[in-house]
């Protein structure tokens, strides 16, 4: 492991800080496993014999994270490093939690982690991976594999079993059969876990690389079923062989689930939720597959599933965007110019249009409206989308009409209008007024 510079070196600096107070310390977990995979670790984790009290007396900036634990934070050059005593742990009541820890050995406490290839350590000073669980073995084979006796493990923790399919996407790993078979078995016991960890798994999974593997085992799992029955119903809904060649509404998913690259919360769930209104829409209509109205059911479905998981409101509210809108992108070359530019300036568009270009690789492969809207940001890149409306609901007023329904529908075509270049001062704009009103009132 190259420890001369950047975070190693940190986390180098702070093993031996502990070193030199007459301690052990190696670096744990995740790191370990990003080295021997060949990859720079992002965060390192250190294992030390020193306690708590005696991590807090060796370093400046320290935060009791989980002091009881014996776990501490340790912040050096802006950079947080988490450092727990060994431990093992004993008893657990609710599915989750340890009841007690007791501070132990170094190979007691790789005996608690979750997975083998999670439970190495390396001792920066003799440079040597430390393998009490046959780690290195499994990231040879690619396998994420439960430390000890599988049951006894998911039994402990259930958070677990959603853990053991995140490190398999993301490491694009096989579940050993036997750990595979436990999950099977428990899946159905995953609501002990609490809904905000439920989603911070699924966060994990669905936006890191590797979604469209995590999304297959979730199923296969037994987990999916649990947590998204609305994603698992998706499962066998034909669809309209000439739009849908791939498939079934599942199997679509999961394609544009592999073409995300690094995505943001809204495009990951975008691209999860944005068919999610197809199963309860399925209909066959002179003699055709139908899903009418599926977007607009499938942003209520997304809203409700995403609360069940305790998403913020800006979250759910970016990605119901997302799916309501996902069948709009279809008509885009017959919008008039006004609607176009108000559709492009909506603050979800770029995502909203990346979610569209990956449907269309799903599915039928036509990229003619994407490409369409690339041309159109390219046009519109000069000009203000979003101009200042030339009057307002006052001026309305002083023209004698009262605040409503009317009103709003007048300013919406005299903006559009605005946008179109039909309308181009407020004296322009005050005149289409005055005809539009008159227009309402005949009828
Ligand atoms: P991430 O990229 O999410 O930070 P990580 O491998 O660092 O992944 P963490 O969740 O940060 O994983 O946990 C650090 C280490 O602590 C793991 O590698 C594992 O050894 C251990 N660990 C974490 N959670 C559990 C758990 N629920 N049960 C057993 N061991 C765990
Ligand atoms: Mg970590």
């Amino acid at each position: 492991m190259d420890l001369k510079q950047g975070t190693a070196k940190t986390a180098f600096d702070i093993a031996e800080r502990l070193r030199d107070g007459g301690h052990t310390a190696y670096f744990a977990g995740g790191c370990v496993r990003d080295f021997l995979r060949k990859q720079i670790p992002q965060d390192f984790d250190i294992a030390t014999t020193a306690t708590p009290d005696q991590v807090e007396k060796l370093f400046s900036k320290t935060v009791p994270v989980g002091k009881q634990f014996g776990v501490m934070l340790v912040i050096e050059n802006q950079k947080n490093f988490e450092v727990a005593t060994f431990r093992s742990e004993g008893g657990y009541q609710d599915g989750r939690h340890p009841t007690q820890v007791k501070f132990s050995a170094p190979e007691e406490d790789a005996l608690r982690r979750d997975f083998t290839v999670n439970g190495m350590f390396y001792d920066p000073f003799a440079q040597k991976v430390i393998d009490y669980v046959g780690g290195k073995e499994d990231i040879q084979r690619r396998l994420i594999r439960a430390i000890g006796d599988p049951a006894k493990r998911f039994e402990e923790d259930k958070l677990r079993l959603l853990r053991a399919i995140r490190f398999a996407s993301f490491l694009g790993y096989e579940i050993e059969s036997t750990t595979w078979q436990a999950i099977r078995q428990r899946s159905n016991e995953i609501h002990q876990v609490s809904p905000e960890r439920i989603r911070d798994e699924m966060i994990k999974i669905f936006t890191r690389p590797g979604a469209a593997h995590g999304f297959g085992l979730l199923s296969e799992s037994g987990l999916m079923k649990e947590i998204l029955p609305e994603i698992e119903a998706m499962k066998k809904v034909d669809q309209s062989p000439d739009y849908h060649p791939e498939g079934d509404v599942f199997v679509h998913t999961k394609l544009l689930l592999e073409k995300l690259k690094e995505p943001s919360l809204a495009l990951a769930l975008g691209a999860l939720f944005h068919d999610v209104g197809k199963p309860p829409t399925y209909a066959i209509r002179e003699g055709r597959i139908t899903f009418y109205e599926h977007a607009p059911l499938g942003a209520k479905m997304t809203e409700e599933i995403m609360r069940r998981l305790r998403f913020s409101n800006q979250e759910t509210d970016a990605v119901c965007s997302c799916v309501e809108n996902h069948m709009k992108f279809a008509d885009v070359q017959k919008m008039r110019s006004g609607k176009l530019k108000q559709f492009i300036a909506r603050p979800n568009f770029s995502e909203e249009l990346e979610l569209h270009r990956i449907d269309c690789l799903s599915s039928h492969g036509k990229l003619d409206n994407y490409v369409f809207l690339k041309n159109k940001l390219a046009e519109y890149a000069e000009e203000d989308l979003k101009p200042k409306p030339a009057i307002t609901g006052h001026d309305l007023m002083a023209l004698g009409m009262k605040p409503g329904p009317k009103m709003k529908q007048v300013l919406e075509a005299i903006y559009e209008m605005q946008l179109e270049g039909a309308v181009k001062d407020r004296e322009q704009a005050l005149a289409a007024a005055k005809n539009k009103i008159k227009q309402l009132d005949k009828g």
